[in-house]
């Protein structure tokens, strides 16, 4: 458990960041949220924040769609987060959790016209699907649109769609979803970006396909092009094409990179983590623990002396 959090603007013991069961966010779902990781490297006794500012250029982008006018920059928002860790003292991988609300007591479904907060809090974190490969099931649930709920904002209500299609898969047997959009296309897991490989190009689906615009699948394009010289094309997925990809997987700050080796019970290709998925692994895997050097911009060290933010 945190001993602190960051809430109404100061870091407080954790036992007073309370809201009230009346806070607008709590029962409308209207706030936004980010998760990111911190990792733990223990030959250097240092915990790297990985892609800090990133997650919260898009927090601050998810609360202007929300119509919040948050008082923050994201290096603020990412000092404060480096402090708050610190207060913590953790010496293993965290996880960091931000969330923006609307925080007024009042009845009445609306965005505009109320008080915002910003709250955050960081915990020990491993793993968060518990395998390093995964039986995926096409969900019978549709991916949200962007005209209803936008998937490109991180909203707090717009997570009972990633529920509904989580459940679902796992009371199925499954370990993950993959969620089309109302259109017939794969959109993305229920809180992970998916990308296949067909005869050596990496494949994943557009921004405009309703999913997150997610960090790790853009760590994910940039390691494939510049480290494993792969083609990668972000173009509409079909369901079945991912009955006849060679390789296949889920990628998010939680479940990090996970293969997927068998989708609605057929193997994607041999059934076994591939050699793509893997090289693109393990080279996530260096990068976040600050042990690959050439991205080390991309991590964020917590204890030092003076604040040294990653630039982006
Ligand atoms: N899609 C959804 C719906 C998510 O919740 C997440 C996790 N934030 C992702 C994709 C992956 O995004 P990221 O790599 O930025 O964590």
């Amino acid at each position: 458990m945190p001993q602190y959090a960051f809430f109404k603007s100061q870091i407080v013991p954790i036992e007073d960041a309370k809201i009230s069961i009346m806070a607008h966010g709590f029962n409308y779902g209207t706030g936004c949220f980010e998760g990111i990781r911190a990792y733990w490297n223990s030959i250097e006794e240092q915990l790297y924040v990985f892609k800090l500012l990133e997650h919260y250029e898009r927090f601050l982008n998810s609360s202007r769609i929300l119509l919040m006018d948050l008082p923050f920059t994201a290096q603020r928002l990412a000092e404060i987060t480096v402090e708050l860790i610190r207060r913590e003292g953790y010496r293993e991988d965290t996880y960091i959790r931000p969330v923006a609300y609307k925080a007024d007591e009042v009845i009445g479904v609306r965005l505009h016209g109320l008080r915002d907060e910003v709250a955050i809090f960081a915990m020990p974190f491993g793993r968060y699907i518990e395998t390093d490969s995964a039986h995926a099931g096409v969900s019978s649930w549709r991916r949200i649109d962007d005209n209803s709920v936008p998937a490109r904002a991180k909203i707090t209500g717009a997570y009972i769609n990633s529920a509904f299609a989580k459940t679902e898969a796992v009371l199925n047997g499954y370990d993950e979803a993959i969620v089309l959009t109302q259109d017939g296309h794969v959109s993305e897991g229920s809180a992970e970006n998916i990308f296949i490989v067909r005869d050596g190009v990496l494949i994943t689906p557009p921004i405009t396909d309703n999913i997150l615009e997610g960090i790790t699948r853009k760590v994910m394009i940039e390691l494939a092009r510049e480290e494993l010289s792969l083609p990668v094309m972000e173009r509409p997925i079909d369901r079945t094409e991912l009955y006849v990809a060679d390789e296949a997987l889920l990628c998010g700050t939680g479940v990090q990179v996970v293969a997927i080796t068998h989708i609605d019970h057929r193997p994607v290709g041999t059934g076994m983590i591939g050699p793509i998925v893997k090289a693109l692994r393990d080279l996530y895997f260096d990068v976040v623990r600050g042990k690959a050097r050439k991205y080390l911009g991309w991590c964020t060290p917590v204890y030092v002396n003076v604040p040294e933010l990653a630039v982006a």
